[in-house]
């Protein structure tokens, strides 16, 4: 069977845990090409116009696939952390897709993600399903999930060493050495750029306009959500007293930024939020405001499906000059 996935929204950061599970069930993965303009524009056809621009994307890709695969998979995010859910275009996303393509619904394969950590393959019970659907034994189905699980856990590993999702990914899927990427770590930069986004917006290079790669060949060091331990980031949140946001990703992005400003080798952040995104609007202000406090600036980028390139290059480019210019200043004791 050919099983497709859509290259948007979680893929950055569970393709490495589905790709192996199904090919473990022994069906081939297809996946959508990166985004480009066309599979933009066929997102925002089939979309109403409120929806905020990632979801616009993803129904993109889904039309993208739709003529290509048997089955197509769409999975229902809903929590992931105790008491804490997902933002709801995740929750009802199958139900979207379904509503939104006619006859898309004998094509979805769809389960329910309800985990207590990020380690998504460790309630089997939300995988009970393939067994019926596919006609395979609970055996084979625990395996492929065991190695799914193990190889996910491979490739978070290498993000917490400051590797990009991308870069993960080539380590632990296709065999790259870990000595084929310049990590932050080799890196010599005078400056260091929390970057605060989701995986979907900063991953997405037609989106972001490559903006993490961008920094890099500006000589930036760039660390990103994934990158910290999940221990640190809890311990952020709890320091929060209870004032998090609610939504499981924004609250990694919430702690993320606070571990950035706390986080003395950090010069400054930059928060990364497409059109449309109703958590990140919170998301952002709260950050915002608490730039004075810890003394670092602050810039968001807010992207759309028309945002253009020279003007994105512009503003980071002015925002790392200031930065430098910034940490001169104040080791001359300006
Ligand atoms: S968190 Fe924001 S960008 Fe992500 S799906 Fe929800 S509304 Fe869209």
């Amino acid at each position: 069977m050919k099983i497709g996935i859509p290259q948007s929204l979680l893929y950055a950061y569970y393709f490495p845990f589905w790709k192996t599970y199904f090919e473990e069930l022994g069906h081939e993965v297809v996946v959508t090409p990166m985004t480009t303009k066309g599979i933009i524009d066929r997102g925002v056809k089939a979309s109403v116009p409120e929806i905020c621009v990632p979801i616009k994307i993803y129904l993109g890709h889904v039309i993208t696939l739709l003529e290509e695969v048997d089955y197509i998979f769409v999975p229902r995010f809903v929590s992931i952390r105790k008491g804490q859910f997902f933002c709801p275009k995740f929750m009802g996303l199958p139900d979207m897709v379904r509503y939104t393509f006619k006859g898309i619904e004998e094509k979805l394969i769809s389960p329910m993600i309800k985990t207590n950590s990020d380690n998504i393959g460790n309630t089997f019970s939300d995988y009970k399903f393939m067994e019926k659907m596919f006609g395979i034994s609970s055996q084979k189905n625990i395996k492929a999930l065991e190695k799914a699980n193990e190889v996910w856990l491979r490739f978070r590993e290498y993000s917490k060493k400051g590797y990009t999702i991308t870069e993960a990914m080539k380590i632990v899927l296709d065999g790259y050495g870990e000595s084929s990427f310049s990590t932050n770590s080799d890196s010599n930069s005078s400056v260091t750029i929390g970057l605060i986004g989701y995986v979907y917006n900063i991953y997405d290079s037609f989106i972001s306009m490559d903006i993490l790669n961008r920094l890099r060949e500006m000589g930036v060091k760039v660390k990103t959500f994934e990158m910290l331990e999940e221990d640190s980031l809890e311990k952020e949140l709890q320091r929060m007293n209870n004032k998090t946001m609610f939504w499981t990703f924004s609250d990694k992005l919430l702690a993320a930024g606070y571990s950035f400003y706390n986080n003395p080798e950090v010069d400054g952040l930059i928060h990364v939020t497409a059109f449309g995104c109703g958590p990140d609007s919170m998301l952002g202000k709260l950050l915002d405001m608490d730039t004075v406090e810890y003394n670092k600036p602050f810039m968001t980028v807010r992207v759309d499906e028309h945002t253009g390139e020279n003007h994105l290059q512009t503003r980071i480019e002015a925002f790392i000059d200031m930065l430098k210019r910034r940490k001169m200043n104040m080791k001359r004791g300006a």
